[in-house]
């Protein structure tokens, strides 16, 4: 009997070891990290060298706690994270985990509210479907019912707004007008709530989990920057799961060059070799922040120099290999791969992702666009099937019966073109029998 407890209630292989984009269980048997756990691993496992930073940081100092000390890793981490993000976004707060990251963009957003004169603003507006963490706070911004609903009143939901999901509409993505549809959503949304009640607006830039790396269509980056301008309203951009290099840039954002005032980022950033996150804000908001007394906010193991350690010896790695840019190259055979399925495979509906972020849904009809039936078996066996061919895919049931049925298709930014060849043998043995 297993005294552990989660959500899924699935018996999974107990772990051995792990190396590069494989995994193996107690019993040998070989796994292709295809999802990096859940879009984590990003440069792949038992890095040498980052095995090797993490051993000397934990020969001189485990932890230190914060406030009392500086620490090394912690500084330099801070100043490469600052030097690959966009201008003017040089302030960094460091987490344990990505709701943590989410947590704290939403305080910093909240206080500078309050110390620049406009303690009216609270509220925070965010996208239907979309996830942004576990914990209370993270929740009432996340959009998906199943999550969120066992835990009110706890938790009162912020105002959402449609996710730009331009395939399910019917429209052209590629359409600067389907852009500016979507974002004139947000400024109906904020009208409708009072501009002086709202206080931000958090998005991916590539969605992820919720909904299975949803690129935003033609203009609607650009639309919603000047619209969160215009109202004097904070962009919240969350990047824990495209953010740290997955998507072929730093960040997501780069991809449009949208500057955001606050971001989380977290997953890749710690890469599974140590729970880090970290907030990146503009210096102007932090520096009202800390002119006022400080941020009034922390976690206790926050900014260890052990994950600071690990951290940066990631983004170290991902200089050193070029992964930003093989995330880049790789991603794109593999996503014309993935694409290639759909003519095989009537109920793969749509195909679509940046880099090595990469989703295909599964439909019950690709021209209605209708979802699976709730409760379809099917869906779960194909993720068994694929575990069956040794290939571990992320999936998302959309559970509450709305569109959205996918799995993310996310190696490491190591995979090589090879390995690409290898997943993509498996999921078609996978895929071959599924039947919606
Ligand atoms: N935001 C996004 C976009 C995520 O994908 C996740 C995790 N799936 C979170 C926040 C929460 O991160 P964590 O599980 O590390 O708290």
């Amino acid at each position: 009997m297993s005294h552990l407890f989660y959500l899924s209630t699935a018996q999974r292989p107990v772990l051995d070891r792990a190396e590069g984009i494989y995994m193996w269980d107690r019993t040998g048997r070989r796994f292709i990290d295809g999802s990096s756990g859940a879009m984590v691993s990003n440069i792949g496992h038992s890095n040498p060298a980052v095995l090797a930073a993490m051993r000397a940081q934990m020969e001189r100092a485990t932890f230190g706690y914060r406030l009392h000390f500086e620490t090394e890793p912690g500084e330099q981490l801070a100043a490469k994270v600052a030097s690959l993000s966009p201008e003017g976004m040089e302030k960094v707060f460091f987490v344990s985990g990505g709701s943590e990251a989410v947590e704290s963009a939403v305080k910093l957003a909240r206080q500078w509210a309050v110390v620049s004169g406009q303690a009216s603003r609270w509220k925070v507006i965010s996208r239907f479907p979309c996830y942004h963490g576990s914990t209370l706070g993270a929740l009432a911004l996340t959009g998906y019912d199943p999550l969120t609903d066992p835990f009110r009143p706890m938790m009162v939901a912020m105002p959402k707004i449609p996710a730009p999901r331009a395939w399910l509409d019917g429209l052209n993505p590629d359409d600067p007008a389907t852009g500016a549809h979507y974002a004139a959503m947000l400024e109906a949304q904020i009208l409708a709530e009072g501009p002086e009640t709202v206080l931000a607006f958090i998005q991916e830039p590539v969605g992820g989990a919720s909904i299975g790396a949803l690129v935003p269509p033609a203009g609607y980056m650009a639309a919603v920057r000047a619209i969160c301008d215009k109202y004097g309203i904070l962009l919240i951009h969350d990047e824990v799961m495209s953010g740290g290099g997955r998507v072929g840039r730093f960040l997501g954002g780069d991809l449009w060059g949208v500057v955001p005032d606050i971001v989380a980022i977290s997953k890749g950033f710690g890469a599974g070799y140590a729970p880090l996150g970290a907030m990146v804000a503009q210096s102007r908001i932090v520096d009202a922040v800390q002119a006022a007394g400080g941020f009034l906010h922390g976690h206790t193991y926050a900014g260890n120099p052990l994950a600071c350690a690990a951290g940066l010896a990631v983004l170290e790695e991902i200089e050193r290999g070029g992964l930003m840019g093989n995330a880049a190259r790789a991603g794109a055979v593999l996503k014309a791969r993935l694409a290639a399925l759909m003519q095989r495979y009537g109920f793969i509906g749509d195909v679509r992702g940046e880099g090595m972020l990469l989703a295909f849904e599964i439909v019950s009809n690709r021209k209605t666009r209708e979802p699976l039936p709730p409760g379809l078996k099917a869906f779960d066996d194909l993720v068994e099937r694929a575990y069956a061919e040794g290939l571990i895919i992320y999936s998302r049931r959309s559970r509450g019966g709305y569109a959205g049925d996918h799995f993310l298709v996310c190696p490491p930014m190591i995979t090589t073109e090879a390995q690409v060849d290898e997943i993509m043998e498996k999921l078609d043995r996978a895929l071959d029998g599924f039947a919606a």
